[in-house]
């Protein structure tokens, strides 16, 4: 997952491959929910990890549910309608299906059996209306109160006493500006086990329909058989009580689906179409439909029952105006897919919206204007304009993992500019491996992906300057040096002769080496802390010097520029290895502060040094660099140079992002 404070997307230009979708949240949660009010132990298999599901697994444990994890699969012991604890906090960050059910399930239990729990989430959660779900449940005899602001969260449920609830009477709640009260209700009534029909009448217009059909399909598999009369009326039979199926498996997320299929639309050749797999013509998810609007804006689409495949079918897209009331979600992808569109499409039905994760409809419409669009708002409707002439824009993500997810279409822009995601970890909501499974199944435009390359001679500090800058920048790393010691070693565990070119190149050729976070692996055996050692440095330096080992290496290195940029540190980086890198940096200390770095980093790891000999010992490595026949150190023509000897890690960090930043398209935001 990216945790960086931004992400730029080099601009893309095809997409081929298979996306394997991560769990549904929708079913992820309704499942763990009931999973955990029902009677006995159920078995979830490829539920999603992600922070929605994490708030609603606490919110389970607190609830005194067993859960146990296996990989993607988790046994939830349920409490069968009983509570096992009285008094909690629960935390449902910004999960709304999470704060609206378990609320609903909550103030039932903890009324009628003498709870007492507190429900609160993240700033946003409390600007996010819920007192049409409290409403509903006041009259049935639930004790709930406002401890923020009347009509929203942080609530507390229950009072520590038992009440004697009402359920007799038809239950309304308001179906028109959230979808997820109802479900909420309908969940925790099935869980109340009444010994006669409970009613729930729907007062407005029910918004987002497929959501409730998601809700009662689970509900029956979890024993309880609702009657639906027009989405208006709904009865839950006598005596039904929630029974666990014993295992029960997650489909693929529809709506996380959805930038794949809009990207197989934009950007997959017509033979070699985007494969999707996880969801289907099988899929009990409303988004489903989010595959018939790509169809009308021109995506060429086969369905299967658990897959999808899609490729380029009209292009330009064809602007389509729709309803989207069904597919509130998965319609913002229609919204930027309008963006390769001739023509003006308008998206109509999307109050809801306004009380998402935030105000989705000014959200999109600020951000699609950035790239060049031209957009209208309403209160309920939003239309958009393909750019006349695209813009590089930095998008703001709104702590909405949607805006993010949808937004990095963008880069497929046709003018070749790239795209800033501020804040990308947001789409740790639903899907945290979002952007890593883009850059699976995208190809960048030539040359696109960016390079920085760090050249230098050795404790100059580039490794930790380098290493720092990738890190900020979400980039790959790569420590060239690395390779080198790494042959290095390999030579003297398979006591090959040091002056043997051959053989040398031939270990190069054949080295088993793994880079992983933090960690360095050579024939499978953590070598992070062996490559470091002194000895292996200057074998390293006079292996280098070989130009069959050097062209033998030289595959490994490349194969380090990959999405969504590289920076990579050496001797030769910008001079051989990357000649057309994007910014070149060649970084350089006094001899003596170098000499006196090195002391002190073998001093703190206690091996003694001599300050003296260290400074001879990198003056001659630094005298073999500069004057080897082949890739010999020095700076790139077009180099910025950078003498750190009275810098700090933090201040040349600095000042390579800042240099980074003077070469982006990015205006300051
Ligand atoms: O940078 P580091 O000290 O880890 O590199 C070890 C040795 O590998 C260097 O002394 C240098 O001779 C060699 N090297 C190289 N080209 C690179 C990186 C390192 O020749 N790109």
């Amino acid at each position: 997952m990216f945790t960086t404070r931004f992400l730029d997307l080099p601009p893309l230009q095809r997409a081929a491959g298979t996306v394997r979708l991560p769990g549904s949240k929708s079913i992820s949660n309704r499942v763990l929910l009931l999973a955990g009010l029902c009677a006995g132990s159920t078995r979830i298999d490829a539920l999603l990890a992600s922070d929605d599901t994490r708030v609603m697994l606490d919110a389970l444990r607190a609830l005194g549910c067993g859960v146990e994890h296996d990989g993607d699969t988790v046994r939830i012991d349920g409490i069968g309608g009983v509570l096992r604890a009285r008094d909690s906090d629960i935390f449902l960050g910004n999960s709304g299906t999470s704060t609206r059910s378990v609320t609903a399930a909550l103030a039932l239990l903890a009324s009628a059996q003498g709870g007492r729990f507190a429900i609160r989430g993240v700033p946003r959660m409390h600007e996010r209306p819920i007192g049409d779900l409290v409403d509903a449940l006041r009259p049935l005899g639930c004790v709930i109160d406002y401890t923020g602001v009347a009509g929203f969260p942080p609530l507390r449920l229950g009072d520590g006493a038992p009440h004697a609830l009402s359920l007799a009477e038809p239950i309304r709640v308001r179906g028109d500006v959230s979808s997820q009260f109802l479900t909420g209700l309908l969940q925790a009534l099935c869980a109340a086990s009444a010994d006669h029909e409970i009613v729930i009448e729907v007062v407005g217009e029910l918004i987002s329909k497929p959501y409730i059909a998601i809700t009662l399909n689970l509900l029956a598999r979890f024993g309880v058989v609702v009657r639906n009369e027009r989405w208006a009326r709904f009865t839950i039979p006598a005596g039904s009580r929630l029974v666990s199926p014993g295992a029960i498996q997650v489909e693929g997320d529809a709506s996380s689906a959805s930038y794949f299929v809009a990207l197989g639309a934009i950007a997959a050749e017509h033979g070699a179409p985007l494969r999707v797999e996880g969801m289907g013509s099988g899929s009990i998810q409303g988004d489903l439909a989010f595959v018939g609007a790509a169809q009308a804006m021109g995506a060429n689409v086969l369905l299967g029952e658990h897959w999808v495949e899609v490729s380029r079918g009209s292009w330009p897209l064809k602007a389509i105006t729709l309803d989207c009331n069904h597919i509130p979600d998965a319609a913002m992808t229609l919204a930027v897919m309008a963006l390769f569109a001739t023509g003006t499409t308008r998206l109509t039905n999307i109050a809801s919206w306004r009380v998402k994760e935030t105000d989705r409809i000014a959200a999109m419409a600020a951000e699609l204007r950035k790239l060049g669009a031209v957009v209208t708002e309403g209160a309920d409707f939003i239309e958009v304009n393909a750019p006349a002439a695209w813009r590089a824009a930095t998008i703001r993500t709104y702590d909405d993992h949607r805006i993010a997810m949808c937004f990095s279409l963008a880069a497929l822009n046709d003018a070749a500019l790239p795209v800033r995601i501020l804040d990308p970890q947001c789409v740790a909501k639903t899907f945290p491996d979002y952007f890593e499974t883009l850059f699976g199944v995208v190809g960048a435009r030539p040359n696109a992906v960016p390079i920085i390359t760090v050249d230098g001679p050795t404790a100059s500090g580039k490794g930790t300057l380098a290493s720092a800058v990738a890190q900020r920048l979400g980039y790959h790393f790569l420590d060239s040096g690395a390779v080198y010691r790494a042959t290095a070693l390999a030579a003297m565990r398979s006591g090959t002769r040091t002056d043997d070119e051959q053989r040398l190149a031939q270990l190069a050729t054949n080295l088993d080496l793994h880079f992983g976070p933090g960690e360095i692996r050579l024939s499978g055996q953590d070598v992070t802390e062996t490559l470091r050692l002194e000895e292996v440095g200057a074998l390293a330096s006079k292996v280098s010097a070989f130009p069959l080992v050097r062209a033998a290496l030289r595959t490994l290195q490349l194969s380090f520029h990959r999405l969504p940029g590289l920076v990579a540190d050496g001797r030769d980086m910008g001079t051989v290895i990357f000649p057309g890198a994007d910014l070149k940096i060649y970084l350089t200390a006094s001899a003596a502060t170098r000499a006196e770095r090195r002391y002190k980093q073998l001093i703190s790891k206690g091996i003694s040094a001599n300050i003296d000999s260290l400074r001879a010992e990198l003056e001659l490595r630094d005298a073999r660099d500069q004057t080897r026949a082949v890739s010999p150190l020095r700076p790139a023509a077009d180099a910025m140079l950078l003498d750190n000897s009275a810098f700090s890690v933090d201040a040349s960090v600095d000042a390579v992002l800042t240099a980074w930043e003077q070469r982006r398209p990015f205006k300051a935001t």
